[in-house]
């Protein structure tokens, strides 16, 4: 069967591919996006919330697949969140056209100076902090939500609870921008618009309100006439052809997860966005299956962003607790990093289970002092993650210590309601590295030993970036794709 042609292809439409599409479109090229998950948009079919999880709520699964509280049987459906499940790490990523923009808190956090510096020592700081990140805040339409609304708004009891007990802990807090339109929520409380936040949508989609990337650099992508997405296609593998053009093996899917047509796609030019997990497995597989070179860092330098959850009971339990209604965008935060014996960042995150369960959650942000490594088995035709307690030993010191201060100033029990013990280490949402700028690739992205192969997304940042990574890795994309055209990369 004759391959389809096309010029440049990008595999997955999350941040980096989105950041790569709009600029290689506004420079003048046809850009072809291969997306596996599903165009909700287009397909007119809504995101359900957390209290009833429908076919929005988990990719081919016959269960729910929150954190915790999977008491919900579905029927399998190409749905928006995944997990990914390791010997000793469970990692959500987002599916469909937007990637992880669909699922995800939308915290958009810019990283601190000193720790991008410390992370990324070769590249100019004052440039990324007067350009590119304002760059990204503007395109991802990042906002702070108005004090006085969250003051007053009863769906924000839990970040105000969060801030009391833990500046009476003696922990600093900071306000976190969202790219959830805050002026819209004022309007959702008023009841003059369709609830989202304020009706328990988040990890399986927003119906409104959030500025998912489908409403932003796709959008403005999609505008030029110049991309196609195709959604329900799934990349299989890669062939490097002896012209350095690449050929792709393609799956295209039905909402039930099964192969209504394989396809042979060929390009010039190849972006690799599928997500840190999904290139990593992408690059592997086709090592394995068609002999697609890649050198020795790949798969080094994985990290899961100091990810670890932990949460506590009894917490106001005489006062109405942290809420009976809760926002599901997380607006609040502590900031330890400057603790040296302690450093960590910790979201005050939302439990919205409809009644009031007198327990905070938090999702913590730690240092990854021991990296991992992603490899691949022929065998099972899956990653493997060389990740054990050893590599969260750290951040479960900081959890104990978080949470032993917490309940010493405030009262409450460590959450064994939530998490055994207390403690989640095996909860990722932020997985980056294993190809990492300027190791893996050179330094604008170009895959080491190939012509015309481009990573742009999550693996690009080594496993660490102490914040919630999106804008950084929008930044990053933005800078890599600046210097890409200017070097015509993509003629
Ligand atoms: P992704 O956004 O993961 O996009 C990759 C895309 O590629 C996906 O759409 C995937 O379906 C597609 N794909 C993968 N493999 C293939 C294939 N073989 N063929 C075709 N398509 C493929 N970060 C923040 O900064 N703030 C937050 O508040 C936040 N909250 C989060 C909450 C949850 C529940 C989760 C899961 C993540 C959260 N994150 C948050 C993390 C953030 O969403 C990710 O870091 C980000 O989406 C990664 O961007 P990316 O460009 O690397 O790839």
């Amino acid at each position: 069967k004759d391959p389809i042609e096309t010029p440049v292809i990008i595999i997955g439409s999350g941040y980096g591919g989105a950041v790569a599409a709009l600029r290689l479109c506004e420079a003048g090229k046809k850009v072809l996006m291969l997306e596996m998950g599903l165009n909700w948009e287009k397909s007119g079919i809504p995101y359900s919330n957390l209290l009833k999880p429908g076919k929005s709520a988990a990719w081919l699964k016959k269960k729910t697949i929150a954190p915790f509280m999977n008491i919900f049987s579905l029927t399998p459906f190409t749905g928006t969140l995944d997990r990914l499940d390791f010997e000793n790490i469970n990692i959500w990523v987002g599916r469909g056209v937007g990637g992880g923009s669909i699922v995800n808190g939308g915290m958009a956090v810019t990283p601190k100076e000193s720790y991008f510096k410390e992370v990324f020592p070769q590249l100019d700081t004052e440039k990324f902090y007067q350009s590119y990140f304002p760059l990204a805040r503007k395109e991802l339409k990042v906002n702070t939500i108005d004090e006085q609304f969250l003051k007053d708004c009863p769906y924000y009891k839990f970040t105000r609870v969060g801030e009391e007990e833990a500046h009476k802990a003696g922990f600093k807090t900071i306000r976190v921008p969202n790219v959830y339109d805050f002026k819209y929520m004022e309007k959702e409380f008023k009841n003059e618009v369709p609830r989202s936040a304020l009706n328990t949508e988040v990890i399986y989609g927003n119906n409104y309100g959030k500025n998912s990337l489908d409403k932003t650099y796709l959008k403005k992508a999609l505008d030029t006439g110049n991309l196609e997405i195709l959604d329900l296609h799934y990349v299989d593998s890669i062939q490097l052809n002896p012209d350095k053009s690449y050929t792709l093996n393609v799956q295209n899917i039905n909402t039930s997860g099964n192969v209504e047509v394989e396809k042979v796609f060929h390009c010039q030019k190849l972006i690799l966005s599928a997500g840190t997990m999904g290139t990593l497995k992408l690059l592997m597989r086709s090592n394995e299956l068609n002999q697609l070179p890649i050198e020795k860092s790949v798969g080094k330098n994985w990290g899961n962003n100091g990810n670890f959850m932990t949460g506590r009971n009894w917490v106001r339990p005489l006062s109405g607790g942290t809420g009976v209604q809760q926002s599901t965008i997380p607006v609040g935060g502590v900031d330890n990093w400057d603790d040296k014996d302690h450093p960590f960042f910790t979201e005050i995150a939302p439990l919205p289970m409809g009644m009031d369960v007198a327990t905070a959650l938090y999702l913590m942000i730690n240092r990854v002092d021991k990296k991992g490594k992603v490899s691949y088995n022929g065998k099972t035709q899956q990653l493997v993650l060389d990740w054990d307690v050893s590599n969260t030993q750290k951040m479960r010191e900081n959890a104990d210590y978080f949470i032993k201060k917490m309940n010493k100033a405030n009262g409450g029990t460590r959450s064994h309601f939530l998490f055994k013990n207390g403690f989640g280490p095996n909860v990722c949402y932020h997985p980056l590295g294993g190809c990492v700028l300027g190791e893996a690739t050179n330094a604008y992205g170009k895959l080491n030993g190939h012509e015309n192969l481009f990573i742009l997304d999550g693996s690009l940042i080594p496993g660490t970036i102490g914040v919630n990574p999106f804008v950084t890795i929008v930044a990053i994309a933005e800078y890599c794709m600046e210097n890409l055209i200017q070097q015509d990369e993509f003629t």
